[in-house]
């Protein structure tokens, strides 16, 4: 079921995917923007403040790639799905580097496509209710590592440090079950909680090792989100 009054932003310079998402996804109850081009589609992203964006990488004017930099930079939270062509496994990789969310390869199916859009948008609600508190409910997953689960901000050595969403619930799952080993298959089922379909475990790698470099002293040699080589990520509480 699709949630009330959610505005999904398409960016998409071809007309006849354009035609079948909005047709689709109004008919799931979403209203929908378009845009045909890049320069459009950033534009419309900032001004509109869409729920979610579903975003081709190639694109007139301005790559996908280039939007979601931007957004980021700008420290725009929206949920970004990327829409990749099957082959491009580096274009998956860069776009998560970039801070998009999720992708979804084409062809895609509609129910897919609905199910991926759904789960993002109710992650992200479930961060912008939670009440903007200060560090007063922080709780330290390390000598010098809080998390503050009710405003989702994770502060080092006192400063707050500025993940996505994903890097937020892949850290505080781990952090929650310290020096506990999962395999990038279990975390891709809890932190990326649907039916991943049959699909690449380098997201989890991308999203360890950004999480790494805003988190981490030394990002070569991790102290916090360790690797169990052949086994998987564990959260280490000692430093
Ligand atoms: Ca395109």
């Amino acid at each position: 079921m699709a949630e009330q009054n959610k505005t999904i932003l398409i960016v998409e310079d071809e007309t006849n995917i354009v035609d079948i998402l909005r047709f689709n996804l109004q008919r799931s109850g979403y209203a929908t923007l378009e845009a045909y081009d890049g320069e459009a589609g950033l534009k419309i992203a900032r001004e509109q403040n869409p729920d979610l964006i579903l975003l081709d990488l190639m694109l007139p004017k301005m790559s996908g790639f280039e939007i979601c930099r931007s957004l980021r930079e700008a420290g725009n939270p929206v949920p970004i799905v990327m829409l990749t062509a099957r082959e491009d496994e580096s274009d998956k990789v860069t776009g998560l580097e970039l801070g998009a969310d999720d992708y979804i390869t084409k062809p895609f199916s509609m129910r897919e496509l609905l199910a991926r859009v759904g789960a993002n948008l109710r992650r992200f609600s479930v961060r912008a209710s939670a009440p903007a508190a200060g560090a007063a409910g922080a709780m330290t997953v390390a000598k010098a590592l809080s998390i503050d689960t009710d405003s989702h901000q994770v502060f080092r050595d006192g400063g707050a440090i500025n993940l996505t969403q994903r890097e937020y619930e892949l850290l505080t799952f781990l952090a929650l079950r310290p020096n506990k080993v999962f395999s990038r298959e279990e975390l891709m089922a809890q932190v990326w909680n649907y039916g991943y379909v049959g699909d690449d475990l380098r997201t989890v790698d991308v999203t360890v090792r950004r999480l790494r470099e805003k988190l981490e002293p030394d990002p070569a040699t991790p102290t916090y989100i360790r690797t169990r080589r052949g086994a998987g990520y564990y959260f280490s509480s000692e430093e």
